[in-house]
């Protein structure tokens, strides 16, 4: 499969700062951001993502533009739903910002025009949640042009969002030129630039629930990285298909076959892999009684792992020492458990100490790592969990694919 080289001169993103003064004064642009945030009672738990847009706000409101952001929050899938509006965003981006932002109370129709047509050059305007609208998951055209309509130029830094196309990423792109914003440009620059010239040795730990979600990476991993280590949830099946006994471990029985001809794909790669070498196991989750440390060949058939072991956590911490690149995706144990968050911990204080770059995939990897603190020691923390999963893939994603430069598309 080709993958989404985004390297060369040939196969460059159609960039915002190539856009002049004169191009973008008192130009509508529609701006395209990832503001799902998590939010509960009210209070927002976590602004990166808003904070990760800034720059490509600033650059288009210092040249004079009127910026209208569009965004989804969370999943109302086609209902409005008061709790996700975005209106608390509009608070948080008028701190960070230090303008006054004009929170519209739909994303189409005669009032947002009307508001928009009221704007001048610099204002900026919140749009309402996208997701109101069904038509936006289902990359309607009518909603896109309908969109489209409210802008000259638009601009996509959602990267959160890029291997899904939908109206408001994808479908507006066929109407108005389209530009990726600093965000888009600085995740596929790391992503890139890690699978395809990085700095070896290259590792990755990959970890999570479900290996179902995760094959693919898997084996596009096996012909890229030095070493793979692979760890949570999703090492039981493969455990399985190495002939171990997992015990009530998390277990996919529809992916054996996957899982044996993951690991025979790795015995012809040049990459080594590692599994768990012991766990830690309990009799369940909820009361996390009878806790104990096992051999990896020796889990209890009436327990299930639910966080790497010490001697995986040495034998991690040998593995990186020298790394050049780490890529880190999913948790190795249910860390949302304290008791059984100390492998995710240690790996994540593990990739502070290196002097290797550091790729954090975003999702559960990089809110362990923010609640470590450690956000700020990391080489780049990704703001799309789905999405960086995918550009590891090797895939093409939609809402890339539509800001590649004309001639390769
Ligand atoms: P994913 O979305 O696939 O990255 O998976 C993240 C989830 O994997 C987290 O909610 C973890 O609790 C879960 N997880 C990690 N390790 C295990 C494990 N050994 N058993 C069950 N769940 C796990």
């Amino acid at each position: 499969m080709k993958t989404c080289i985004l390297l060369d001169e040939e196969t460059m993103l159609r960039k915002i700062q190539n856009l002049t003064f004169s191009e973008l004064y008192e130009k509508r642009v529609l701006l395209r951001v990832d503001f799902n945030v998590p939010i509960k009672d009210k209070i927002m738990s976590d602004d990166t993502r808003i904070s990760a847009a800034l720059p490509t706000i600033n650059f288009l409101t210092k040249n004079g533009a009127k910026v209208i952001l569009i965004s989804h929050l969370g999943r109302p899938c086609g209902t409005i739903d008061k709790k996700l509006s975005l209106a608390p965003i509009r608070d948080k981006l008028c701190e960070l910002t230090g303008k006054n932002i004009i929170m519209a109370s739909d994303c189409i129709g005669s009032k947002v025009e009307h508001t928009i047509a009221s704007m001048t050059a610099g204002n900026i305007v919140l749009l309402e949640n996208v997701r109101f609208y069904a038509e936006e998951s289902k990359n309607d055209e009518t909603f896109s042009k309908q969109l489209a309509s409210l802008a000259d130029i638009f601009v996509n830094d959602a990267f959160g969002l890029v291997h899904r196309a939908h109206a408001s990423n994808t479908g507006v792109t066929k109407h108005l030129p389209s530009y990726a914003g600093y965000l888009i440009q600085k995740e596929v620059d790391f992503l890139s630039h890690a699978i395809e010239s990085p700095k070896r040795p290259l590792i990755a730990i990959i970890g999570g629930a479900k290996i179902s979600t995760k094959t693919k990476v898997l084996k596009n991993l096996l012909d890229k990285v030095d070493k793979l280590i692979i760890g949570g949830g999703m090492a039981f099946t493969i455990l399985k298909a190495k002939g171990y006994e997992i015990g009530k471990s998390l277990f996919e029985e529809d992916q054996l076959q996957e899982a044996k001809s993951f690991l025979e794909k790795a015995k012809t790669s040049k990459a080594e892999l590692f599994l768990p070498l012991d766990q830690i196991v309990t009799e369940n989750i909820k009361d996390s009684q009878n806790v104990q440390t096992v051999d990896i060949k020796s889990i209890p058939s009436d327990m299930l792992g639910v966080d790497i072991g010490p001697k995986t956590i040495d034998s991690i911490k040998k593995s990186i020492k020298d790394a050049g690149t780490i890529i880190w995706n999913g948790p190795l144990g249910v860390f949302e458990v304290t008791k059984f968050s100390t492998g995710t911990c240690a790996v994540a204080e593990i990739m502070a100490d290196s002097n290797a770059i550091t790729i954090i995939g975003g999702g559960d990897s990089a809110s362990a790592i923010s609640q470590a603190g450690l956000s700020d020691k990391m080489t780049h923390v990704s703001t799309g969990g789905g999405a960086s999963l995918e550009f590891l893939e090797g895939s093409i994603l939609p809402g890339l694919q539509v800001l590649l430069q004309e001639e390769v598309v």
